[in-house]
């Protein structure tokens, strides 16, 4: 079986290089303000909705106005690959799944799409429409094949990095017998039904006592000045240097989950949502669940093996898994609690409710009514 994979590198573009890159972010920075502005209008007025046809013509007349004339000057793949994007995203907010697409600010990471007709992949150097020389990547790995599609990007500390998509063979592992349930979490990252618990990353507190330090030195520099810039500079980076570490960890935390078995179990997104308030969104996007449920999933298909997502509400903490019995209430500060129909004490409220995952899981992948 073959499936795709990104490859994601850094670069370091010349100053020729810096201002085309520039110039294209800002277009398609522009096409995706413009077209959802154009979408969410014909959306609240006329009860319209717009797909990628309509907004395809939508861009072409831009292209012909005199004052934004400017987006005919860059490769008009990314351009057309920013209105896929758009397309996806209000796919996925139509069927629930995402909040609705919002609108692009200059503050945040810049991306364009190159599909293989805009850039060439020669020599093992790959150079994009529209420059001469190829991009100076530092190759931290071979690519396996030719890409199809590459995204260049630049987060927000300033780094350039570009993500390639090939194909590969799907690594097949040994089938193991082993099943696991996850109980994602606040307080842990994740519990599993055989009892190990996962922390969030400890050395966060350590980028996060120095992000603060970066901040505090932002926060004295005047207004304007060359020092300021400098110092937002700084606080970038420590963010860039947070996120960096943390999807480290997602990911050999999820390599190490699919390697070991067969079945994966986990509640689905939607439903964690549906439990969430609040004061506990953030505190959700802060850990991750989205990026660790994500990783679960496509490295469980390229491993042939099993991820299933328990898609509707089930009472995984307050059902005992011994007998059954569901209690009423479990306030989210008791950790243990004792079975008052068979008995259990000290059930760990964490383990409980991966063990209940897995079950569910398991009868969802048998067919069986749960
Ligand atoms: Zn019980």
């Amino acid at each position: 079986m073959q499936t795709e994979r990104a490859y994601k590198y850094r670069f370091y573009p010349t100053p020729e290089q810096e201002i085309l890159l520039a110039r294209t972010f800002g277009c398609v920075r522009f096409v995706w303000n413009a077209v959802l502005r154009y979408r969410t209008d014909a959306f609240y007025e006329h009860k319209e909705k717009i797909g990628y046809n309509d907004a395809s013509i939508f861009l072409t007349q831009l292209k012909k106005q005199p004052d934004t004339a400017f987006l005919a000057e860059v490769s008009s793949v990314p351009l057309q690959q920013c209105l896929r994007h758009q397309q996806t995203a209000f796919k996925h907010f139509f069927a629930k799944r995402a909040n609705y697409p919002r609108f692009k600010s200059k503050k945040h990471r810049q991306s364009a799409t190159f599909a293989s007709s805009a850039f060439s992949y020669r020599n093992g150097e790959i150079a994009l429409a529209k420059c001469k020389e190829p991009l100076n990547i530092r190759w931290s790995r071979e690519l396996p094949s030719a890409p199809s599609t590459v995204t260049v990007s630049q987060d927000r500390a300033g780094r350039y990095f570009i993500s390639c998509l090939c194909k590969v063979d799907a690594e097949s592992l040994t089938i193991t017998p082993k099943m696991v349930g996850i109980d994602l979490g606040l307080k842990d990252l994740f519990v599993t039904s055989d009892g190990r618990r996962v922390n969030n990353p400890r050395h966060t507190v350590r980028h996060a006592r120095k992000l603060a330090r970066a901040q505090r030195q932002l926060s004295r520099k005047q207004k304007g000045s060359n020092n300021r810039a400098k110092a937002k500079q700084k606080v970038a980076r420590r963010h860039a240097k947070i996120a960096d570490t943390r999807l480290d960890h997602l990911h050999k935390l999820t390599r190490q989950i699919v390697n070991e078995n067969q079945v994966i179990c986990a509640e689905s997104l939607t439903v964690k949502n549906m439990i969430k308030n609040r004061s506990l969104a953030k505190a959700i996007s802060d850990v991750g669940w989205g990026e660790l449920v994500r990783q679960l999933d496509y490295k469980a298909a390229w491993a042939g093996r099993q991820f299933v997502q328990i898609d509707r509400w089930y009472p995984s903490s307050k059902r005992c898994h011994g007998c059954g019995f569901v209690v009423e209430s479990l306030p989210l500060n008791v950790r243990t609690w004792d079975c008052p129909d068979c008995g259990t004490q000290g059930i760990d409220r964490d383990i409980n409710a991966a063990r209940n995952i897995l079950q569910a899981g398991t009868a969802l992948l048998a067919g069986a009514e749960s």
